[in-house]
This record gives structure tokens, sequence and C-alpha cells, in this order.
């Protein structure tokens, strides 16, 4: 069965506006205007290395459509759409809820169209069209909660399409793998005491929502032992990753057996990241894709729906995309050409602090029921 893509060139229209990377520029304090880390070129070019490749016609294009606000509604408050379609109507744009979340005018319009695609997708998925897809959207959404627009998110872009699937196709578990370089914090808080969803993290310890991702945040109420944190030192690559998947993620999803798997697909944990200092590979982002298309194999009819979160690495985002979809669909187009230098750095080796932060987060899957 195919692999389902979603791009539109609106989203590449998403303005993040004037800025000296994450934060505002300021003469007073030499902070020259450039523009925001979140910024369009990074997504464009993945859209058109996939293009240029030749690997988009391996996939299925799925057309997206805006989210209705009887779909947002699932996950968000009403005050919060209204909020955000305010700062959308309003001349020069606003801000989601942060202040570090700018979007311009026209904002509300972009992000529904991609959650739109996001349900789209599920439905392709879930009626058997596609086994598969990645939905490269922007602006991204793991950060956003139900009340307030953070960390470059304006809606739960995964969350809704999860909500989707449960009630529109009686999808009942889901597991969210979120290997994006920050805490997916979002996601967690608005299933935190939702036993039918689990969802795991793997970040940057202490990086951003700050005060956010421990191991000890598990989950709540009923959904207590559904929320999976995995927060690692800096300077993990590709033999780390490997091992916190063959460890601690493998391992929760086989114990939950979920009908279903979404990926909050940030390349922020990529070794040319600005914002992450990890060590990811394209290679080594396939190879977790591939663990993941197993697992989904055993107990998903191998449905997995991505939705791409961060990435900031103009030049090498691309190439990880590229890899991730090509594992996705089967077909191998492009090699990465930063191979030989990226993927022989001496620090993919897990160290003795990486190992023993993976076996406590090990631990933590005994308490998913
Ligand atoms: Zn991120």
């Amino acid at each position: 069965m195919a692999t389902g893509y979603l791009y539109h060139e609106l989203f590449g229209w998403h303005d993040t506006g004037t800025f000296a990377g994450e934060i505002s520029a300021d003469p007073k304090k030499g902070l020259q205007p450039y523009s925001n880390f979140e910024h369009s070129d990074t997504k464009r070019r993945i859209h058109e290395l996939i293009v240029v490749s030749g690997l988009i016609n391996h996939l299925v294009r799925i057309e997206p459509r805006h989210a209705t606000e009887k779909e947002l509604l699932r996950v968000h408050t009403q005050r919060h759409i209204d909020f955000i379609k305010t700062q959308s109507d309003s001349r020069m744009g606003g801000d989601a809820g942060d202040l570090t979340t700018p979007f311009g005018k026209g904002g509300y319009e972009i992000a529904t169209l991609g959650i739109g695609g996001i349900l789209n997708m599920v439905d392709a998925i879930c009626t058997k069209k596609i086994k598969n897809g990645y939905a490269l959207v922007r602006p991204p959404g793991h950060h956003a909660l139900a009340d307030f627009g953070m960390g470059y998110c304006l809606f739960a872009n995964g969350a809704l399409g999860i909500k989707h699937a449960q009630e529109i196709h009686g999808i009942k578990k889901i597991a969210v793998v979120d290997w994006d370089v920050h805490h997916g914090n979002g996601t967690q808080d608005i299933f935190y005491s939702d036993p039918s969803v689990l969802t795991i993290s793997i970040h940057q310890d202490g990086l951003y929502p700050l005060n956010s991702g421990m191991r000890s945040e598990q989950g709540e109420k009923a959904g207590f032992g559904t929320s999976l944190n995995i927060p690692l030192q800096a300077g993990v690559g590709n033999n780390g990753y490997e091992k916190v998947f063959d460890d601690v993620v493998l391992p929760a999803i086989r114990k939950f057996k979920p009908e279903m798997i979404f990926v909050a697909s940030g390349f922020d944990s990529c070794v040319y990241d600005p914002l992450g200092r990890m060590l990811l590979t394209a290679n080594g982002y396939a190879k977790l894709t591939k663990k993941l298309m197993e697992v989904a194999d055993e107990f998903c009819e191998g449905k997995i729906l991505m939705t791409h979160e961060g990435g900031y690495s103009a030049i090498y985002s691309p190439f990880c995309g590229q890899a991730v979809i090509q594992e996705m669909c089967g077909k191998y187009v492009l090699d990465d050409p930063f191979a030989g230098i990226v993927d022989t750095y001496p620090s993919h080796r897990v160290n003795l602090v990486q190992e023993q932060e993976i076996n406590e987060a090990a631990k933590l899957v005994l308490d998913i029921p």
C-alpha cells in the first residue's frame, strides 16, 4: 500500500516576521533584524528536494482542506480559537499567546489548511487508501495547549488528528512518538489524563519548555503511566537514539498495543540544527523510521502518520525529510550527500551518562497500562 504526502505552498506563506533568530531584533542591543529561526525555507526546501529527487512520483498526494471550528473544538477552547482568529484578522497579524509565536495576517487560515490536510490523511489511512503518510505542515503543533499557543505552534495539529481518528474512525488506542528535540508538552498536556493515548517524547533535557518533560511526568488519574518522557543530555547521536528506541520506545509501544502511531517529526534533533544540540543524521532518522514501521506492522497494520514539527537547518532538514519518507514508502532515490561527514562522528557512540538516562527511562515502561 502507498505512502501519502501533504504539502501546500501556503504553508510557506505563514509569516513569522522579522526577528534575530528566536528573539526580537533590537538595535539598542546590537540585534540586527533578520528572520525567525521558524522560517518557511526549511520546510519549503524539504518539499522541493522531494520533488527534485523524484521521490514525489512514488507518493500519493493528499489534498489539504480547512479544518472546521467544530473540528478544532475537539481539542481547543472557543476562547483560544476566537483569540487566534482576531489576531489573524488584524492588520499586522499577531501572536498565538506566548509572544514568541508570531504570525501574519491570515495565519488562522494557513494553520487550519494544514490541520484539515492532516485530517484528510487520517481518513486516507483509516480507509486503507494509503498505508502511512507524512504531513509536511507549517506552522507546527506539538507545543500548543488547549487554550494557549506557544513555541511557534498555534493549534495542536497532531492531537487534532488523533481526536479525528478516534471520533470518526473508531480507533481506540493511539501512541505518539515525538522525536523533535523539544519536549512535546502540548500533546502530553492534552492527553495527560486520557488512558487511550500514549505520548512518548524524546528530547534534549532542559531545552524547551523549561521545567517540562521530566521522567516524573507520567500522566494522571486514569491516564497514569501513559505519558512517557525520555529527556537526554545534549550530544546524543545515532547509536544513542537507536538504543532509546530499542530499550524504551519499542517496548513501550509493544506493552500499550496501539492501533495507530502518530509521529511528531522534528528535524531539530539533527546534527546541523541551530536550536538543538543532538547529532541525529538523515540515516539515523531513517533507522528510527524503520523500527517504528516494524512495530506498526505488528499492532497497527502499518498505520503511521507523521506530522511535521521543528527543524531549522535549511540545508540539512531536507535530507532528513527525504530519508524518512524514502523509508516510509520503500523507494530509495537519493543518498544523504553529507553522510560521509556526519555519520562517522565518534560521538555517535553511546556513553555512560546516556546509558544511565536510557536505563532510567526504560523503568517507566513498567507503569504503562
Ligand atoms: Zn522543536
